[in-house]
């Protein structure tokens, strides 16, 4: 029997300079996929345009390059593929598994209950548009049977959709197609087969898998790999002006990011260029050593970098 060519894939949103936190999203998919020989792809998650720019987007690509994590294929561009979610949405309506919904962000904030992956939306709409009210955004209708999923690192998941996330949105007030919708359609075009990302995503993972059943396409593998943080267990991210990644420092930086995924390199590697760090991980990559850490870890890098 074949076994079916990997396709990773590395989906950043261009709303800054990589970072620490994607770096090891970006180098643990790049791993994954070259040590099953397969493929790694690059998606520019560009869809909203109000915090994506186009030069964020040159800056990752020309980091990634100068990191030795050359992607196969052309880039991948959300902005450019909005006809393909409205079709998808337009599916979705027929189907009766979408419906419109009235909320303001407010009234859900005030309704909605928190849940794992952000405020349960409380149904107000679910039988219909209350009198008066007008679409603003629509909404998937979950459905009571639960999204059974594996995570290569967490194991078995079997998540309640409609009563952990609730009725999420795949087109919000604003007019843009919701993330799950956008990505489940990207992944499935590049013909992805192993997702590797940070542990942050993992609770966002059933309604893409819901939806991926509802539109009969193909669910990947998953490894939701720790979330790197500072010291005070701060996500590494934009928001909290994390580091950019400097060029000038991607041998040090690679070897601190493949030993936060728990492949040290050996010393004999110190300051080798990044492609050759590379290679020495994905000839060794045991993603199962990532089962013993945390979903969230300390970034230490070592110093001075
Ligand atoms: N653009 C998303 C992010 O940067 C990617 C999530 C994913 O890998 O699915 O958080």
């Amino acid at each position: 029997m074949t076994r079916t060519p990997v396709i990773g894939r590395f989906a950043p949103s261009p709303t800054g300079p990589l970072h620490l936190g994607s770096m090891v999203a970006a180098i643990a998919s790049f791993v994954d996929a070259r040590a099953a020989g397969g493929q790694w792809r690059l998606r520019i998650d560009n869809l909203d345009s109000t915090r994506c720019r186009p030069a964020w987007a040159t800056s990752i690509c020309s980091t990634l390059e100068a990191f030795g994590l050359h992607w196969d294929g052309a880039v991948q561009n959300q902005d450019s593929r909005r006809g393909l979610y409205a079709e998808t949405l337009d599916q979705l309506i027929e189907r009766r598994r979408a419906y419109p919904c009235g909320c303001t962000r407010r009234e859900v904030q005030s309704l909605g209950r928190p849940g794992p992956a952000g405020l349960i939306y409380p149904g107000t709409c679910r039988g219909g548009l209350p009198p008066g009210r007008t679409a603003r955004s629509w909404r998937f209708r979950a459905e009571s049977q639960p999204v059974a999923f594996l995570d290569r690192c967490h194991g078995h998941q079997t998540v309640a959709v409609d009563e952990l996330v609730g009725d999420f949105l795949l087109k919000r007030g604003d007019g843009l197609h919701a993330y799950p919708l956008a990505m489940v359609v990207d992944d499935a075009e590049l013909g992805v087969t192993d997702i590797v990302r940070g542990a942050d995503l993992l609770p966002a993972t059933a309604p893409q898998v819901a939806l991926q059943r509802e539109l009969g396409l193909p669910t990947p593998r998953y490894l939701h790999v720790p979330v790197a943080t500072d010291e005070l267990g701060r996500k590494l991210s934009k928001t909290n002006a994390a580091t950019a990644v400097d060029p000038r420092q991607a041998s040090a930086i690679t070897a601190a990011v493949l030993a936060f995924l728990a492949h040290p390199p050996p010393a004999e590697f110190d300051g080798a260029p990044p492609g050759e760090l590379l290679e020495w991980a994905v000839r060794h990559w045991r993603p199962v050593r990532l089962q013993s850490r945390p979903g969230e870890e300390a970034f230490l890098l070592p110093h001075p970098l």
